[in-house]
């Protein structure tokens, strides 16, 4: 049993009807509940008609119950990227094995280098990225990569490929503390149009990884949809259905949810399902609503000026300064990087931006340590 076999037994685009049709019963019911809000009530919240009836009041709720499970904490982490090598191919990235430019797997001299310049900069909190690519960048080279970054990183995150329960309880043993792994879209036909070759092609296998996260013991699992691949409503919807069951069957781990737009990428790529900044507020609030303990994240796709207007919403981490480039810290300019960053502040630009805020940056993980900054 495993997500796979729940979610095969919805028709998804039927989330959109739930959505289109949520009234104002539905969503003051979705507002008034303190838990156990379901896939229905997240709906609503996503709803246009919870967007222009009921933002403020769902601002509102968001943040008071941000402030009361996270204080004023912000968890600033920083993406490494280990190699920009992949040999999937996805419409919308710029790594894809298509695109033609210098590959690079970063050795561990120069993981160490990078680690030192992230260090300079003020981090504690690592998430090491890679594109999908097992023979050069697989379990055995994580293995050895994951104790050089442990020296620099008290809490140590990844995004790479999926892998198997025993790799990941491998991970684990060598430090390993958080992994995300978005499904892109949960529509199953539209995953097929976007992942074109490679293992990622393989739907079932990517959205089991969760489970294989949970078995394996991970403290941490992060999901989401790449929003703007398929309609977002239901994408969501999808979501809010997976944290559900991963609550239900790993309950000792802790979840969080990104939400990243989609951006132009090399390759030509434009998003068919454009987001726009309202939704995106309206979208954290309801995640917040719909689940007070989850960590959301937010990176520098996002502005400058729209991640200071979100953040007090309910955002728990994000990052700043940020190279989606393999060696980007050390050799700034020289590869491609995955996609553009639209926030180019420094990190003490973002702190200070926090403090305007009256928010106060953590350089750790914010949710086992938001009491030291309160
Ligand atoms: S999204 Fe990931 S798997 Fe797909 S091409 Fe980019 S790096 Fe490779």
């Amino acid at each position: 049993m495993s997500f796979y076999d729940e979610i095969i037994k919805y028709d998804l685009d039927s989330f959109r009807h739930l959505v289109d049709n949520a009234s104002d019963k539905d969503i003051e019911r979705a507002l008034t509940k303190d838990e156990n809000l379901d896939v229905k009530d997240f709906a609503a919240l996503i709803s246009d008609r919870a967007r222009v009836r009921y933002l403020k009041h769902m601002a509102q709720k968001s943040m008071m119950l941000t402030r009361r499970r996270f204080g004023r904490a912000v968890s600033m982490y920083v993406p490494l990227y280990l190699t920009n090598l992949c040999t999937n191919k996805c419409t919308y990235c710029g790594f894809s094995a298509n695109n033609k430019f210098k590959r690079t797997v970063l050795n561990s001299e120069q993981i160490q280098q990078e680690c030192e310049a992230i260090k300079e900069l003020g981090y504690d909190n690592i998430l090491l990225v890679s594109g999908e690519a097992q023979r050069r960048a697989g379990v055995d080279y994580f293995a050895k990569v994951l104790p050089i970054v442990k020296n620099y990183a008290s809490y140590l995150q990844m995004e790479v490929q999926p892998l198997e329960t025993d790799e990941y309880a491998l991970l684990k043993e060598l430090g390993l503390d958080s992994v995300s792994v978005y499904q892109e879209t949960y529509h199953q036909e539209c995953y097929k149009q976007h992942h074109l070759a490679g293992k990622k092609a393989d739907y079932r296998y990517r959205l089991e990884t969760p489970d294989r996260l949970g078995m394996a013991g991970i403290d941490k699992i992060g999901i989401g949809a790449l929003l703007g691949l398929y309609d977002w409503k239901v994408d969501c919807c999808a979501v809010a259905l997976h944290i559900l069951y991963l609550r239900e069957h790993y309950w000792k781990t802790r979840l969080s949810v990104s939400f990243p737009r989609l951006r132009p990428a090399t390759g030509g790529f434009e998003p068919q399902y454009p987001m726009t900044d309202a939704q995106t507020v309206q979208l954290i609030c309801a995640w917040r609503i719909f689940d007070p303990q989850l960590d959301l994240t937010i990176s520098t796709r996002e502005s400058a000026s729209f991640r200071d207007m979100v953040v007090p919403l309910g955002i728990t981490a994000m990052s700043a300064q940020s190279s989606t480039e393999p060696g980007g810290y050390t050799h700034k300019g020289q590869e491609l990087e995955q996609w553009s960053i639209n926030d180019d502040r420094s990190v003490s630009e973002v702190v200070a931006a926090l403090h305007i805020n009256g928010l106060e940056a953590v350089f750790h993980d914010a949710s086992t340590s938001y009491f030291k900054a309160l």
